[in-house]
C-alpha cells in the first residue's frame, strides 16, 4: 500500500512538472522602424482595433491632420464597424489595415492566460487565429496583410516561428501610448508625446468611452507640431526582436 501511495505521488509530481514545462516563456517583442535622414524624425503610429467600436476622435484626428496610421483589425471589429472601415477605405493614402487575428486570441500555442485573456493553446489554434485575421480583411477587399500583431501583443517563441512561416512580420513595438487603453488622458499624451525619431507607438482605436483616446489625439498633434513625420509600416524598414521581422 506504502509503495502504492509512494508511486502515485511519483506521477503526481511528474504531471506536475509537466505542466508548469507546459507553460511557454513569453515574449513582447519589440519594433523599431529606420530613423528618419533628416529633419525632426519619424514614428510609425500603429493603433490596434481588437473588438467593440470606433473611438471616432482618433479617427478624425487622423483624417483632418492627415497623419498616416497602420491599423491592427480584427474579424470582429471589422464585422461590427463598417462605417469607420470605409472611411478607412476612402483613405488609402492614411490607413494601412493590418492582421491583428480572427477572434482576438493571444498567438500563444500552449493554453494559459495572458492579461485574463485564454491563448489560443495549440500550434492549429494559433494558426486558425491568424489566418481567419487574413481573410477577413480580404472579405473588406483591403490589400492582403503582411503584418500580424496578436491579442495582448505576447507571443510563445514557437508560435512566431510559425506566423513567419505564413509570410507575415510580427509587429512589435516600442512605446506603449495607451496601456491597453486603461491610463488617462494625461498619461497617455504625455507618452506618445516623447517619441523619438525611430519609434513604433501602439495604442488603441476601438474605446470611444475611455480618457485614453483624448490623450492619444494630444500626443499626436504634439509630435505633429513639433515637426515629426508619420510613417505606415508598409513604408517603413521596421526591425524588431525576437525574430519577428528577419
Ligand atoms: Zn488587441
Amino acid at each position: 500500500m506504502r509503495l502504492l501511495q509512494r508511486h502515485l505521488c511519483t506521477i503526481a509530481m511528474s504531471l506536475v512538472a509537466v505542466c508548469s514545462a507546459n507553460a511557454a516563456t513569453l515574449v513582447e517583442p519589440t519594433l523599431h522602424i529606420k530613423p528618419a535622414a533628416s529633419g525632426a524624425g519619424r514614428v510609425a503610429l500603429t493603433l490596434d482595433a481588437c473588438d467593440g467600436q470606433t473611438d471616432t476622435r482618433i479617427l478624425s484626428a487622423l483624417v483632418e491632420n492627415k497623419i498616416p496610421a497602420t491599423i491592427f483589425v480584427t474579424g470582429i471589429w471589422l464585422k461590427r464597424n463598417a462605417a469607420a472601415v470605409e472611411i478607412m477605405r476612402a483613405h488609402p493614402d492614411l490607413f494601412e489595415l493590418e492582421n491583428h487575428g480572427g477572434r482576438h486570441i493571444p498567438a500563444v500555442d500552449t493554453p494559459q492566460k495572458i492579461y485574463g485573456i485564454k491563448s489560443a493553446g495549440s500550434p492549429d489554434a494559433v494558426l486558425a487565429e491568424v489566418e481567419s485575421g487574413a481573410a477577413a480583411l480580404a472579405r473588406t477587399g483591403q490589400p492582403a496583410p503582411k503584418w500580424f500583431r496578436g491579442a495582448t501583443a505576447e507571443y510563445s517563441p514557437s508560435a512566431i516561428a510559425m506566423i513567419r512561416k505564413l509570410g507575415f512580420k510580427i509587429a512589435g513595438f516600442s512605446i506603449n501610448g495607451d496601456g491597453g487603453s486603461l491610463l488617462g488622458a494625461k498619461e497617455t499624451a504625455r507618452r506618445i508625446a516623447a517619441a523619438k525619431d525611430g519609434d513604433v507607438i501602439i495604442s488603441h482605436i476601438n474605446q470611444p468611452t475611455h480618457a485614453a483616446g483624448e490623450g492619444v489625439v494630444q500626443g499626436l498633434l504634439a509630435l505633429k507640431a513639433k515637426g515629426m513625420t508619420f510613417v505606415r509600416l508598409d513604408d517603413a524598414d521596421g526591425t524588431g526582436n525576437h525574430g519577428t521581422t528577419d
